[in-house]
Protein backbone atom coordinates (compact mmCIF):
# COMPACT_ATOMS: atom_id res chain seq x y z
CA UNK A 1 0.00 0.00 0.00
CA UNK A 2 1.52 3.47 -0.42
CA UNK A 3 0.29 5.59 1.70
CA UNK A 4 0.81 9.40 1.99
CA UNK A 5 3.51 10.28 5.14
CA UNK A 6 5.13 6.88 4.55
CA UNK A 7 8.46 8.57 3.64
CA UNK A 8 11.65 6.83 2.72
CA UNK A 9 13.25 7.55 5.83
CA UNK A 10 9.97 5.64 7.78
CA UNK A 11 10.33 2.64 5.17
CA UNK A 12 14.17 2.43 6.41
CA UNK A 13 13.58 2.44 10.17
CA UNK A 14 10.66 -0.06 9.26
CA UNK A 15 13.31 -2.42 8.09
CA UNK A 16 15.71 -1.76 10.87
CA UNK A 17 12.63 -2.73 12.90
CA UNK A 18 12.23 -5.75 11.00
CA UNK A 19 15.73 -6.42 11.05
CA UNK A 20 16.21 -6.04 15.06
CA UNK A 21 12.97 -8.63 15.69
CA UNK A 22 14.44 -11.30 13.98
CA UNK A 23 17.88 -10.40 15.39
CA UNK A 24 15.59 -10.54 18.45
CA UNK A 25 14.26 -14.22 17.49
CA UNK A 26 11.25 -13.55 15.63
CA UNK A 27 11.55 -16.04 12.58
CA UNK A 28 7.61 -16.58 11.30
CA UNK A 29 8.38 -14.55 7.30
CA UNK A 30 4.73 -13.89 7.38
CA UNK A 31 4.82 -11.95 10.80
CA UNK A 32 8.22 -10.17 9.96
CA UNK A 33 6.79 -9.13 6.25
CA UNK A 34 3.35 -7.86 7.56
CA UNK A 35 4.95 -5.62 10.35
CA UNK A 36 7.63 -4.12 7.38
CA UNK A 37 4.56 -2.90 6.27
CA UNK A 38 2.36 -1.30 8.33
CA UNK A 39 3.32 2.39 8.93
CA UNK A 40 3.72 2.40 12.84
CA UNK A 41 4.51 6.15 12.75
CA UNK A 42 0.97 6.95 11.71
CA UNK A 43 -0.21 4.90 14.42
CA UNK A 44 1.22 7.33 16.88
CA UNK A 45 1.09 11.23 17.56
CA UNK A 46 3.48 13.03 15.23
CA UNK A 47 5.42 13.97 18.28
CA UNK A 48 6.87 10.34 18.59
CA UNK A 49 7.37 10.09 14.84
CA UNK A 50 11.61 9.58 14.90
CA UNK A 51 11.13 7.11 17.59
CA UNK A 52 8.18 4.74 15.63
CA UNK A 53 10.04 2.35 14.60
CA UNK A 54 11.98 1.68 18.44
CA UNK A 55 11.35 -1.37 19.99
CA UNK A 56 9.16 -0.04 22.68
CA UNK A 57 5.70 0.84 23.64
CA UNK A 58 4.75 4.51 23.16
CA UNK A 59 1.43 6.14 25.43
CA UNK A 60 -1.35 6.51 22.45
CA UNK A 61 -3.53 8.33 25.39
CA UNK A 62 -6.70 7.62 27.55
CA UNK A 63 -3.74 5.99 30.11
CA UNK A 64 -3.30 3.54 27.35
CA UNK A 65 -0.31 2.17 25.08
CA UNK A 66 0.52 0.78 22.08
CA UNK A 67 2.41 -2.76 21.92
CA UNK A 68 5.92 -2.76 21.64
CA UNK A 69 6.91 -4.27 18.33
CA UNK A 70 8.35 -7.68 19.76
CA UNK A 71 5.52 -8.21 22.03
CA UNK A 72 2.98 -7.44 18.53
CA UNK A 73 5.30 -10.29 16.55
CA UNK A 74 5.60 -12.92 19.52
CA UNK A 75 2.01 -12.62 20.01
CA UNK A 76 0.88 -12.49 16.14
CA UNK A 77 3.47 -15.24 15.81
CA UNK A 78 2.11 -17.20 18.42
CA UNK A 79 -1.48 -16.83 17.18
CA UNK A 80 -0.49 -19.68 13.92
CA UNK A 81 -2.03 -17.65 11.37
CA UNK A 82 -3.59 -18.74 7.87
CA UNK A 83 -4.76 -16.84 5.85
CA UNK A 84 -9.19 -16.06 5.82
CA UNK A 85 -8.67 -17.17 9.58
CA UNK A 86 -11.73 -15.32 11.68
CA UNK A 87 -9.68 -13.24 14.58
CA UNK A 88 -10.96 -11.89 17.81
CA UNK A 89 -8.53 -8.98 19.42
CA UNK A 90 -9.42 -7.97 22.56
CA UNK A 91 -7.73 -4.20 22.89
CA UNK A 92 -8.18 -2.81 19.74
CA UNK A 93 -5.96 0.54 21.47
CA UNK A 94 -4.15 2.52 18.66
CA UNK A 95 -4.81 -0.47 15.56
CA UNK A 96 -1.19 -1.53 14.74
CA UNK A 97 -1.63 -5.40 16.63
CA UNK A 98 -5.17 -5.05 14.16
CA UNK A 99 -3.41 -3.84 11.25
CA UNK A 100 -0.61 -6.21 11.51
CA UNK A 101 -3.04 -9.55 11.89
CA UNK A 102 -5.15 -7.60 8.65
CA UNK A 103 -1.64 -7.49 6.79
CA UNK A 104 -1.16 -11.41 7.08
CA UNK A 105 -4.59 -12.14 5.85
CA UNK A 106 -7.11 -12.52 8.90
CA UNK A 107 -10.22 -11.51 8.97
CA UNK A 108 -10.10 -9.31 11.99
CA UNK A 109 -12.80 -8.65 14.79
CA UNK A 110 -11.43 -5.88 17.60
CA UNK A 111 -12.99 -4.79 20.51
CA UNK A 112 -11.93 -1.71 22.62
CA UNK A 113 -13.55 -0.77 25.77
CA UNK A 114 -12.45 3.05 25.84
CA UNK A 115 -14.91 5.17 23.56
CA UNK A 116 -12.43 8.05 22.76
CA UNK A 117 -10.07 5.02 21.48
CA UNK A 118 -12.44 3.23 20.06
CA UNK A 119 -13.95 6.22 17.72
CA UNK A 120 -10.27 7.42 16.97
CA UNK A 121 -8.74 4.25 15.80
CA UNK A 122 -12.27 2.99 14.06
CA UNK A 123 -11.49 6.35 11.75
CA UNK A 124 -7.98 5.71 11.24
CA UNK A 125 -7.95 1.99 10.37
CA UNK A 126 -10.91 2.87 8.00
CA UNK A 127 -8.62 6.05 6.39
CA UNK A 128 -5.33 3.53 5.90
CA UNK A 129 -7.77 0.96 3.89
CA UNK A 130 -7.24 -1.72 6.77
CA UNK A 131 -11.07 -3.32 6.69
CA UNK A 132 -10.92 -4.40 9.80
CA UNK A 133 -14.47 -4.64 12.10
CA UNK A 134 -14.32 -3.13 15.34
CA UNK A 135 -16.62 -3.01 18.35
CA UNK A 136 -16.98 -0.73 21.17
CA UNK A 137 -17.30 -2.76 24.39
CA UNK A 138 -15.96 -5.17 26.93
CA UNK A 139 -13.32 -7.35 25.71
CA UNK A 140 -14.72 -10.09 28.45
CA UNK A 141 -18.18 -10.59 27.09
CA UNK A 142 -16.03 -11.23 23.68
CA UNK A 143 -17.88 -10.23 20.59
CA UNK A 144 -20.84 -13.20 20.12
CA UNK A 145 -22.51 -12.12 16.64
CA UNK A 146 -19.42 -13.14 15.09
CA UNK A 147 -18.24 -16.43 16.69
CA UNK A 148 -16.55 -18.70 16.89
CA UNK A 149 -13.56 -17.60 16.07
CA UNK A 150 -10.34 -19.34 15.11
CA UNK A 151 -7.99 -17.43 16.86
CA UNK A 152 -8.25 -15.12 19.90
CA UNK A 153 -5.78 -12.35 20.77
CA UNK A 154 -6.04 -10.14 24.26
CA UNK A 155 -3.64 -7.11 24.22
CA UNK A 156 -3.94 -6.28 27.89
CA UNK A 157 -3.23 -8.34 30.70
CA UNK A 158 -5.88 -10.44 32.19
CA UNK A 159 -6.23 -11.18 35.67
CA UNK A 160 -8.63 -14.61 34.75
CA UNK A 161 -8.98 -16.23 31.25
CA UNK A 162 -12.44 -15.06 30.47
CA UNK A 163 -15.06 -17.93 30.46
CA UNK A 164 -16.82 -16.32 27.92
CA UNK A 165 -14.03 -15.78 25.64
CA UNK A 166 -13.63 -19.56 25.77
CA UNK A 167 -16.50 -20.50 25.04
CA UNK A 168 -16.01 -18.31 21.46
CA UNK A 169 -12.88 -20.05 20.43
CA UNK A 170 -13.48 -22.93 17.23
CA UNK A 171 -12.29 -26.53 18.69
CA UNK A 172 -8.42 -26.90 17.29
CA UNK A 173 -8.12 -22.76 17.64
CA UNK A 174 -5.82 -21.01 19.75
CA UNK A 175 -6.23 -18.09 22.43
CA UNK A 176 -2.90 -16.13 22.88
CA UNK A 177 -3.42 -14.19 26.48
CA UNK A 178 -1.10 -12.84 28.74
CA UNK A 179 -2.18 -13.54 32.16
CA UNK A 180 -1.13 -11.17 35.18
CA UNK A 181 0.95 -12.59 38.14
CA UNK A 182 1.79 -9.12 39.91
CA UNK A 183 3.64 -7.46 38.44
CA UNK A 184 4.23 -9.10 34.89
CA UNK A 185 2.09 -10.75 32.83
CA UNK A 186 2.88 -14.63 31.63
CA UNK A 187 2.54 -14.97 27.72
CA UNK A 188 0.14 -18.16 27.28
CA UNK A 189 -1.56 -20.55 24.65
CA UNK A 190 -4.34 -22.15 24.90
CA UNK A 191 -5.37 -24.48 22.58
CA UNK A 192 -8.52 -25.69 22.51
CA UNK A 193 -8.66 -29.76 21.59
CA UNK A 194 -10.93 -31.86 19.93
CA UNK A 195 -12.23 -33.59 22.90
CA UNK A 196 -12.72 -30.38 24.65
CA UNK A 197 -10.23 -30.41 26.69
CA UNK A 198 -7.34 -27.04 27.05
CA UNK A 199 -3.28 -27.70 26.08
CA UNK A 200 -2.06 -24.59 27.85
CA UNK A 201 1.26 -23.80 27.20
CA UNK A 202 3.99 -20.84 28.61
CA UNK A 203 5.94 -18.13 26.27
CA UNK A 204 7.98 -15.93 29.24
CA UNK A 205 7.04 -13.13 30.41
CA UNK A 206 6.00 -9.64 29.18
CA UNK A 207 4.17 -6.17 30.48
CA UNK A 208 0.62 -5.23 29.51
CA UNK A 209 -1.59 -2.57 30.44
CA UNK A 210 -4.08 -4.03 32.88
CA UNK A 211 -7.43 -5.74 31.35
CA UNK A 212 -10.20 -4.06 33.18
CA UNK A 213 -13.90 -5.68 33.51
CA UNK A 214 -15.50 -2.69 33.31
CA UNK A 215 -15.38 1.03 32.47
CA UNK A 216 -14.36 2.25 35.99
N1 LIG B 1 -3.55 -3.95 20.57
C1 LIG B 1 -3.26 -2.59 20.99
C2 LIG B 1 -2.70 -2.57 22.41
C3 LIG B 1 -3.37 -1.52 23.21
S1 LIG B 1 -3.13 -1.61 24.96
C4 LIG B 1 -2.35 -1.89 20.00
O1 LIG B 1 -1.84 -2.53 19.08
O2 LIG B 1 -2.14 -0.68 20.13
C5 LIG B 1 -4.55 -2.55 25.48
C6 LIG B 1 -5.90 -2.00 25.10
O3 LIG B 1 -6.86 -2.87 25.71
C7 LIG B 1 -6.22 -0.60 25.61
O4 LIG B 1 -6.64 0.20 24.54
C8 LIG B 1 -7.35 -0.82 26.61
O5 LIG B 1 -8.28 0.23 26.67
C9 LIG B 1 -7.97 -2.10 26.09
N2 LIG B 1 -8.76 -2.86 27.07
C10 LIG B 1 -8.49 -3.08 28.40
N3 LIG B 1 -9.45 -3.82 28.96
C11 LIG B 1 -10.36 -4.10 27.97
C12 LIG B 1 -11.59 -4.82 27.92
N4 LIG B 1 -12.08 -5.42 29.02
N5 LIG B 1 -12.25 -4.89 26.75
C13 LIG B 1 -11.76 -4.29 25.62
N6 LIG B 1 -10.60 -3.59 25.60
C14 LIG B 1 -9.91 -3.48 26.76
Amino acid sequence: MALPGDTPRHQGSRRKLVAELKEKGIADAAVLEAIGRVPRHLFLNSAFDTHAYDDRPFSIGAGQTISQPFTVAVQSELLKIQKGMKVLEVGTGSGFQAAVLYEMGAKVFSVERIKELYDRTRMLLKSLGYNVKTFFGDGNVGVPSYAPYDRIIITAGAPIVPEGLLGQLKEGGIMVIPLSVGDVEIMKTITKLPDGKLDVKEHGTFRFVPMLEDKG
